[in-house]
């Protein structure tokens, strides 16, 4: 089974609470207007990868102590019987070791839509942000990208992690995004508010950097 992922990360603590995994999808049908990760629109073929491997990845990296693993994109379910056969290997693996993290993903479809057509990955997942992201509205809750985005608990173990963060305030935990470095490339992770990624661009700019791509433009 081929999976087509446009990057992970370890550790990412900006997208669901405590030390996790973020797996981010390759592919988005959606095209929400002020997207920040275009970048992962387009299907590539390139970005496609054995879903073993991205297994064994993700054994590696929890030996440093795992709290969560946050799907996101791209668009997850656009990917739908790849995004069921990790989760299930997913469940697997948590089952056979015991493990206590839990499983937050992402989606631009509605969680109307989610419900009617992709019940059998809801029960798989321990919580959902869904909804598209819309652009115009306020970005004021905890690991959302605009208001009208629920965080939806689904499990007993989604309840018991994320019950308590359902209106938390966006600044709960202080940071809002991570920036990494990964060979030529700088990237950020998390949700920026809006305007704080053309300004990071025109402070690069003002001291003499540019940025060849970025993945909040075409
Ligand atoms: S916000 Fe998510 S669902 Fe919307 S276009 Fe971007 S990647 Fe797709």
């Amino acid at each position: 089974m081929l999976i087509a992922i446009n990057k992970a990360h370890f550790p990412v603590t900006v997208l669901g609470p405590g030390q996790r995994i973020g797996i981010w999808f390759q592919g988005c049908r959606i095209h929400c207007p002020g997207c920040v990760s275009q970048d992962t629109w387009a299907n590539d073929a390139s970005k496609n990868m054995p879903l073993h491997d991205l297994l064994a990845w993700c054994r590696q990296v929890a030996s440093e102590g795992l709290d969560g693993i946050t799907l996101s994109g791209g668009e997850p379910f656009d990917q739908p019987h790849a995004l069921l056969a990790l989760l299930e290997a997913v469940h697997t693996w948590r089952n056979e070791r015991a493990l206590d993290f839990d499983i937050l993903c992402y989606s631009g479809y509605p969680l109307k839509r989610l419900r009617e057509r992709h019940a059998p990955i809801l029960k798989k997942l321990d919580a959902l942000i869904p909804e598209p992201y819309i652009d115009k509205l306020p970005l004021d809750k905890l690991w959302r990208g605009s208001q009208n985005q629920p965080l939806v608990p689904l499990s007993a173990r989604g309840h018991t992690r994320y019950d308590k963060f359902l209106d938390s305030p966006a600044a709960t935990f202080g940071k809002r995004l991570q920036i990494n470095v990964d060979d030529q490339r700088l990237w950020s992770i998390g949700l920026p508010a809006r305007g704080d990624l053309e300004q990071l661009e025109n402070l690069a700019t003002q001291r003499g950097l540019s940025f060849a791509q970025v993945s909040w433009k075409p």
